[in-house]
């Protein structure tokens, strides 16, 4: 299928042509996101490939139908950046990697938790520099403490997994209980009892209406004193601005994000010769006790073959009318 790529890196490019020897796809790959202001870059195509930050608004969808897209192909797993009602209303089928190591992006999470908590980053740093001192890079012991994971899909399954290993207490909150987690240990719980509860959160939930800010003033003021805060899974499950006073009142003791609420505008960039002009997340960086990874917790060689071998088998079953409908994201997904 003539494909339009959209926020092609480098690695995209790569992975997709190795990927492409088992089909017979035309790529187009472009370095802009797809937006209002792009989106008549895929004219002449049958279908968009996009990623986390492509902005499939109702106005960019109805101009993709009029240009004839058929397909939105999303190399991930998320899809809150597409407007699934104007896709369904326009015609345009949407398909996703729902699944692609989630080992990745568990591990990921694991490693925000050490290097905040052992400071391994500062460690790196000093020792480099000649300072082998250790004053103020105490840590805590993770057998024992208590994890609260908020959304127990693929990756918090695989989260908790490797939590379990170091010893840990888990609770959990799902809409759905896994008894296979239970059979581990894992002890579901209210949200409220996790936040009162927990030395350490980790969000693994997708975000939708119910969870947008799921993470605010009142939760984190239900939180243990000092607890430390992970998120992996979207920016916007987080009000920025009551993190930042958390951190400053001493009641979040730790933060490590691997996603930003207004990360289109920063993440997958190099900006390091501009000044930034986000005031939240340049305060943010001021925190020793906060880690930022921007949108890397994907970033494996496992995860990218398989959302490129994936992303392709879409493109190809749509060829020939055989949609794999686990990797359909339709409406009844958004209610
Ligand atoms: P999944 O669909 O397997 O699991 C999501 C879980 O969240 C499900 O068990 C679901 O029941 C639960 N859930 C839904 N609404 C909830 C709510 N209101 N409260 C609590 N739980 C709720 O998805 P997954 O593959 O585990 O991915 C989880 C999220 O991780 C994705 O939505 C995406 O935002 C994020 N992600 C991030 C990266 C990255 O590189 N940082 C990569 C992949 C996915």
């Amino acid at each position: 299928m003539r494909t339009a790529v959209f926020s092609t890196k480098s690695y995209d490019k790569e992975f997709f042509e190795k990927a492409n020897t088992d089909h017979a796809h035309e790529f187009v790959y472009f370095e802009s996101s797809l937006k209002d202001k792009t989106v008549q870059l895929a004219e002449g195509f049958d279908a968009v490939c996009v990623f986390v930050n492509d902005t499939l608004s109702k106005e960019v969808i109805e101009s993709l139908a009029k240009i004839g897209i058929k397909l939105i192909v999303l190399r991930c797993a998320g899809f809150n950046n597409v407007d699934i009602e104007a896709a369904c209303k326009n015609s345009i089928k949407v398909l996703r990697v729902p699944a692609y190591s989630p080992t990745s992006v568990a591990e990921h999470a694991v490693a925000l938790i050490l290097t905040l908590n052992r400071k391994t980053h500062k460690a790196y740093n000093r020792v480099r520099e000649g300072n082998f001192s250790i004053e103020r890079l105490t840590g805590f012991e993770l057998s024992g403490k208590t994890v609260g994971i908020i959304g127990t899909g693929r990756i918090g399954s695989a989260f908790a997994r490797i939590m379990n290993g170091f010893g840990c207490s888990i609770l959990a909150y799902d809409k759905h209980q896994h008894k296979t987690l239970e059979d581990m240990g894992v002890c579901y719980c209210s949200l409220n009892e996790l936040f009162k509860h927990s030395d350490i959160i980790s969000l693994h939930c997708p975000l939708t209406p119910e969870t947008h800010h799921l993470i605010n003033k009142e939760s984190l003021s239900l939180m243990k004193k000092g607890v430390m805060l992970i998120n992996t899974s979207r920016g916007k499950l987080i009000d920025t601005e009551a993190i930042i006073k958390s951190l400053k009142d001493g009641q979040l003791g730790y933060f490590g994000a691997d996603v930003y609420e207004q990360e289109e505008n920063l993440f997958f960039k190099d900006l390091s010769e501009i000044i930034i002009l986000d005031d939240k997340i340049s305060r943010l960086m001021t925190f020793p006790n906060v880690l930022f990874t921007a949108h890397q917790a994907f970033f494996t060689d496992v995860a990218l073959t398989e959302i490129a071998q994936t992303t392709l088998q879409n493109l190809s079953d749509f060829e020939k009318g055989e949609i794999n409908v686990q990797n359909q994201v339709c409406i009844d997904m958004i209610k």
